[in-house]
C-alpha cells in the first residue's frame, strides 16, 4: 500500500514539475531573476559552483565502498536560501535547492536501491507544516525513474531536543535510540540524503542503525556542509 502511495505522489510530483518548468521553458533565474531556460542563469550557476565541496572529488574514485559526500560548504548564500526555505516557509526553494542536490546524485557511480532523506519527528514536521528534507528530493521525483525515495523505512520514533549549541558527545546522546527502522533492509545498497551536515551526528546514528539492521552499503549525500563546528 505504501509502495502504491509512493508511486503516486512521485506521478503528481512529476506532473506538477512538468507543468512548472517543461510547459513554459522560459522562465526566470530563482535567485537573481534574470531571464533563463534552467533553474539558474549561467551567472548564479557558475556563482554557486564554486562552493562547490571539495570533499566531492571523492565521487571520481569508484573503489569508495562506504563515504559520505557533501555537495556545497554552507556560505552566506545557501544559508540564506535554507533560512528562507526551512524557517520562512518559502517551499517553493525546494526546486532550487532539490536541483542543486540531484546535479551531485547524478555523478555518482555506485549503485543503490533506494534513497531515504533523514527523517523529522512528526511533532516537528506539523510544527513546521512540512517535512524539509523529503521535499528537497521532488526535484530527484519528479525527474528521476531509476533510483526510488523511500520515507516509509526509516522514521524518527522519539522527539530529540535541539542540537544546536550541543556539542558532538552529547548530541550524539541526544539523538541515540531516537530513529527505528520499520522494514527489511538485509543486504540494501541505501543513500541517506540530508540538508545540512554539522557534526555528523544524526548520520552517525542513522548508518549505525541501518547497519545493525543488515545493510549491506549505506552512504551519505548532504546538500551543504558547516565548518563552523
Ligand atoms: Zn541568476
Amino acid at each position: 500500500m505504501t509502495i502504491i502511495l509512493l508511486y503516486i505522489h512521485r506521478k503528481i510530483l512529476q506532473l506538477t514539475y512538468w507543468f512548472k518548468y517543461k510547459l513554459f521553458p522560459f522562465h526566470y533565474c530563482q535567485l537573481c531573476g534574470l531571464p533563463t531556460r534552467h533553474m539558474l542563469c549561467q551567472y548564479c550557476m557558475a556563482y554557486i559552483n564554486s562552493f562547490e565541496c571539495p570533499s566531492f572529488n571523492n565521487l571520481q574514485n569508484p573503489n569508495i565502498i562506504y563515504e559520505q559526500y557533501f555537495c556545497y560548504a554552507y556560505n552566506f548564500l545557501l544559508r540564506e536560501i535554507v533560512r528562507r526555505y526551512k524557517y520562512k516557509k518559502q517551499i517553493n526553494l525546494k526546486w532550487l535547492l532539490g536541483y542543486l542536490g540531484a546535479r551531485h546524485l547524478k555523478l555518482m557511480t555506485f549503485d543503490v536501491d533506494f534513497i531515504i532523506p533523514v527523517p523529522s519527528h512528526k511533532n516537528k514536521i506539523r510544527q513546521r507544516g512540512f517535512d524539509h528534507v523529503s521535499l528537497l528530493l521532488d526535484y530527484h521525483r519528479a525527474t528521476n525513474n531509476n533510483i526510488p525515495v523511500r520515507t516509509d523505512i526509516l522514521v524518527k520514533s522519539k522527539e530529540s531536543n535541539a542540537q544546536v549549541g550541543l556539542n558532538r558527545q552529547d548530541r550524539q546522546d541526544n539523538l541515540h535510540n531516537t530513529f527505528m527502522v520499520k522494514k527489511d533492509v538485509s543486504d540494501k545498497n541505501i543513500l541517506i540524503f540530508d540538508d545540512v551536515y554539522t557534526t555528523g551526528s544524526t548520520m552517525n546514528e542513522i548508518v549505525t542503525l541501518l547497519k545493525k539492521c543488515g545493510a549491506s552499503n549505506v552512504y551519505i549525500l548532504c546538500l551543504c556542509r558547516t565548518y563552523s563546528s
